[in-house]
């Protein structure tokens, strides 16, 4: 199967700026990717590669197997982008600003105006965007991306301004659209929100693509410790430490938590001596390291490697 997105080689460079450092990637279809990185480290300017908005400087760019900054790329209305900073004009309603860009698109007006219930703009699809909050500002962004049932969905920070509900929400809308075969891209800096929701994760700094795998394929790679944490009874701690035994050293959080690093192969062993009958334990949770422990790892990693 082709790939919805096919990075191969690719160096964009503005000036004397390195913001995209030979980058190779493919996407298939039906994946939901995270783009994540410090500021700077070259997010945007991967979307606007994909969108063909700008051109590499070297390398190749392919998307729905065509180059997408040739003009006549017939893949652009099958590719939804919501920007960065969404701005509208604050003089025309929600309503005419969706089929405005319906037009834009070529995509009837009646088959894009559904998409203002679907983001729970309904209600105020005949009131004037100057008067939008932020987050239906954004919603509005979001349902002029999804016009024309996109294959390829580039999300820059599409949950800032969002509230707890409307994440919920927003993050259905793109399983649904993933369900339906749609890869999707988000750059996000809200590493805890995307752990469960990405498939993919792709890792930048300054330019250069420092991960690119599965979440569980960079736990794999990085070989972080999980933790274990058993908790105990009030005042048991110190039998906890007594009991998983020398060598392991674990460190308490609270006065009734203790926690332990397992390493790769070490896991097993000590969940084992944890839940053998008599051990002081009440409780044990695994936690694995998270996507915010992975980036650090990453980041570090190729730092040092500098
Ligand atoms: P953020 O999280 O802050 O949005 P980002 O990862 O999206 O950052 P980019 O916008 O891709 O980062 O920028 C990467 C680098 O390229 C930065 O050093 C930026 O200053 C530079 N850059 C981006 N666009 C231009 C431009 N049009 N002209 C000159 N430099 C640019």
């Amino acid at each position: 199967m082709t790939a919805t997105v096919d990075l191969s080689g690719v160096i964009k460079r503005y000036g004397g700026i390195e913001a995209v450092r030979d980058v190779s990637f493919d996407l298939p279809a039906g994946e939901t990717v995270a783009l994540v990185g410090h500021n700077g480290a070259g997010k945007t300017t991967l979307l606007k590669l994909m969108l063909g908005l700008i051109r590499p400087t070297a390398g190749s760019v392919r998307v729905l197997g065509d180059n997408p900054a040739q003009g006549e790329f017939g893949g652009r209305r099958r590719l939804g982008y919501l920007p960065e900073n969404v701005a509208f004009n604050p003089a025309l309603t929600g309503r005419e600003i969706l089929s405005f860009y319906a037009r834009l698109k070529g995509e009837p007006a009646a088959k894009a105006l559904p998409l203002l219930d679907r983001v729970g703009l309904a209600e105020a699809a005949s009131r004037r965007v100057g008067t939008y909050s932020k987050g239906m500002r954004q919603r509005l962004g979001l349902a002029q991306a999804l016009i024309g049932e996109p294959l390829l969905l580039l999300l820059d920070e599409p949950t800032t301004g969002l509230d707890p509900a409307l994440r919920l929400s927003f993050y259905e809308i793109i399983q649904q659209l993933r369900d339906r075969g749609a890869t999707v891209v988000l750059s996000s800096h809200a590493l805890t929100e995307l752990e469960e929701r990405a498939g993919r994760v792709i890792i930048m700094n300054r330019g250069i693509m420092v991960a690119n795998g599965t979440i569980e394929e960079l736990r794999r790679v990085a070989e972080l410790p999980t933790r274990i944490r058993l908790t105990v009874a009030e005042g048991g701690a110190r039998a906890a430490h007594a009991w998983m035994g020398q060598g392991e050293s674990g460190r308490d959080l609270g006065t009734r938590v203790v926690e332990f690093e397992a390493y790769q192969g070490r896991k097993l062993a000590l969940l084992r001596r944890a839940t053998e009958q008599g051990a002081p334990v009440q409780d044990v949770d695994i936690v694995p390291p998270s996507l915010d422990e992975l980036y650090a790892h990453f980041l570090r990693r190729q730092e040092a490697a500098e």
